[in-house]
């Protein structure tokens, strides 16, 4: 049976991936070991950052005024880590507060005593909706403005980006970068986990335009400041090579099956079946408000809470994993990251059919 992972993180890579990697595991390429027993300082590995380094450049149209980063310490390290490098002294950092990753990224802020102003706060409304971006008042002054731009827990995502002139404009991307087409310009640095979209764990993006890194303090610890990692090239201390070797084949394989454009236009056909079943089915109930539902993650209800364990349970019979929610909120999540295919969506539909024909 084909079974289809609809894990939230780490998650579905695509198969050809995980079977390349197979293949040149145990001898990398004729060399005789391993990649992952080579030096990161081999001219192998320097193959592979650089390519890896060089398929995001080209993907996401980066310019040359930005640094793109591999670092470690996941998405919750930046929450630390672009307040201690972007903060300007006596200026104010602004966010938004759309969920769970976006309220500990607020926390840091706390915990590093800087002046914070949150513009909005969607706990009222239980994160099932981003509300009002194009309302929201971005201060001038701000020494940046944080934001998550997709929800991975409540399955919300910005579907278009706040305006912040020239206020840079933080994000969390962990859950949707490389997901579309990105203007990254109106970004001043982004950052993303790879677990959910690009690869294995482990591995940190960081792409961040370059006068940005300029304005660390100089009591920020070597490992934490962001020219350290530019001067070293992602090579001041070992990285994590493996990870950074799978991203470097994930990238090759969306510039293989189309970019940016094709898995875009995928992700949205992907998406618009499944909540279309979903709305229609009167029984199953997505929890995210229409205007800003995810692409990526499809949060969903059943009508009892035993009717979810046992739809989750019948689904694992019939090949599909991964589709329990969030601890924090219950209910049910599908993950449709890029590597998975549409047909992996198909069957999904089909399953919820059969158990709503029964229930
Ligand atoms: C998973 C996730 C995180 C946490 O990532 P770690 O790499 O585990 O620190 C942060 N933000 C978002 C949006 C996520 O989906």
């Amino acid at each position: 049976m084909q079974v289809f992972n609809f894990n939230a993180g780490p998650a579905a890579l695509p198969r050809s991936v995980i079977l390349k990697a197979q293949a040149e595991f145990a001898d990398y390429r004729g060399c005789g070991y391993s990649i992952i027993e080579e030096s990161h300082r081999a001219a192998a590995f320097d193959e592979i950052i650089q390519a890896a380094e060089a398929n995001l450049r080209k993907l996401l149209n980066i310019p040359e005024n930005y640094d793109v980063l591999f670092l470690q310490g996941g998405a919750s390290l930046q929450f630390a880590m672009v307040p201690m490098n972007l903060q300007v002294p006596g200026k104010t950092i602004g966010y938004a507060d759309t969920g769970v990753w976006a309220h500990k990224a607020i926390k840091e802020l706390d915990i590093q005593q800087l002046p914070k102003q949150v513009v909005y706060d969607g706990a009222a409304i239980n994160y099932s909706e981003i509300q009002g971006i194009r309302e929201w008042r971005i201060d001038p002054d701000w020494a940046y403005f944080g934001i998550c731009s997709n929800n991975t827990i409540y399955g919300t995502e910005f579907p278009e980006f706040p305006e912040t002139g020239n206020v840079p404009l933080v994000a969390d991307m962990s859950s949707d970068i490389l997901s579309r087409r990105l203007d990254i310009t109106k970004f001043g640095l982004i950052f993303a986990g790879a677990q959910k979209n690009i690869g294995p764990a482990g591995m940190t993006l960081v792409i961040l335009r370059h006068d940005l890194a300029e304005r660390c303090g100089k009591n920020v610890p070597t490992m934490l400041r962001y020219t350290t990692h530019i001067e070293g090239k992602s090579l001041f201390n070992t990285p994590p090579t493996f990870a950074i070797y799978i991203n470097r084949l994930v990238t090759d394989w969306m510039l293989e099956n189309g970019g940016l454009e094709a898995m875009e236009a995928q992700n949205i056909a992907k998406a618009k079946a499944l909540y279309d079943f979903i709305d229609n089915s009167g029984f199953y109930r997505a929890t995210a408000a229409p205007a800003t539902r995810s692409r990526m993650n499809v949060c969903f209800r059943l009508p009892t809470e035993d009717q979810e364990k046992a739809f989750i349970a019948f689904a694992k019979t019939n090949g599909l994993v991964g589709l329990k929610g969030h601890r924090k909120v219950g209910g049910c999540r599908a993950s449709i990251y890029n590597a998975v295919p549409m047909e992996g969506v198909q069957r999904l539909v089909e399953i919820m059919k059969e158990f709503q024909k029964n229930a």
